[in-house]
């Protein structure tokens, strides 16, 4: 595709889907792909606008069709990224933006190797679950054993960050979408030679900030905080203590 492909995964509840809605309030000429899904809608979700929701039976035939550029099972659902939404961003002249897991990021990145990878880690256990646990109790459905199952997943899937080029830890949201903004801004730049403005500096030093090789030291009570020790993950994982909820 002509314009820059973005690829942003992150444990459920981290808040992926917050910083993108932020993003596309903030910078134009970026596509978000309706991924296909077979899970129901959830709180306020539209067919069309979160997900284009269907049925197991209809998405297997879109795979047999040979429609999506990825797809996986995620938590018991299957997820697919329509090959159309590249065409469509392409035609339009736009960038694209993928939200999808970490299987579906790998199946990307051996077909289209220029794409961008964002992962986003939430900055400790104990706050992913509040916000799990609080996004559950707004759209009125909080089920325990899910939110342990996400928790446990978290960890797992933020075992890959090494394979994306940039890391954002979303702690203060703010910063995070300043963040995020920026890598969108300075891959302009670096790969179309866009102008960025008067800013420009500052919007690519805040970018390269991001960029998985200048991260060790920011990143390191975070995967520490998850149980995870350079190659090793620990056996026990920290989700024990409630008492910090609320
Ligand atoms: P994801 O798309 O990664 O599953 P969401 O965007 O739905 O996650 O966010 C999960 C919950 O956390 C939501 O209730 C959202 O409002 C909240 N949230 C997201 N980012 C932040 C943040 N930086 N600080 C506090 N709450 C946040
Ligand atoms: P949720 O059900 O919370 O919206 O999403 C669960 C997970 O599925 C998230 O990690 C999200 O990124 C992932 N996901 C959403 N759409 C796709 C997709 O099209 N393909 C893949 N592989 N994963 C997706």
């Amino acid at each position: 595709m002509a314009g820059i492909l973005f690829i942003i995964s992150a444990p459920s509840g981290s808040g992926k889907s917050t910083l993108v809605s932020e993003l596309r309030k903030q910078v134009s000429g970026i596509e978000f792909a309706v991924s296909w899904t077979t899970r129901p809608p959830r709180g306020s979700e539209e067919d069309g606008r979160e997900y284009h929701f269907t049925t197991r039976e209809e998405f297997m035939r879109m795979v047999n069709a040979g429609l999506f550029l990825e797809y996986a099972e995620v938590f018991g659902n299957l997820y697919g990224t329509a090959r159309a939404s590249l065409e469509e961003a392409r035609i339009a002249g736009h960038d694209l933006l993928l939200d999808i897991d970490v299987q579906g990021a790998a199946q990307v990145r051996s077909k289209l190797s220029e794409a961008v990878g964002i992962f986003v880690m939430p900055p400790n256990p104990h706050v992913l679950r509040t916000r799990l646990r609080n996004r559950s109790r707004a759209e009125g459905v909080v089920n325990e054993e899910e939110l342990y199952r996400r928790l446990r997943e978290a960890s797992k899937e933020i075992e890959n960050y090494r394979e994306y080029g940039y890391i954002l830890v979303n702690d203060i949201l703010d910063r995070a979408v300043a963040q995020l903004e920026a890598i969108v801004l300075a891959e302009r730049f670096y790969r179309n030679g866009e102008a960025i403005a008067y800013r420009s500096r500052r919007v690519l030093e805040v970018a390269a900030a991001c960029l998985q090789t200048n991260s060790q030291e920011r990143l390191k009570p975070v995967l520490e905080a998850f149980g995870i020790t350079g190659s090793n993950v620990q056996q026990q994982l920290p989700f024990g203590d409630d008492s910090d909820d609320d």
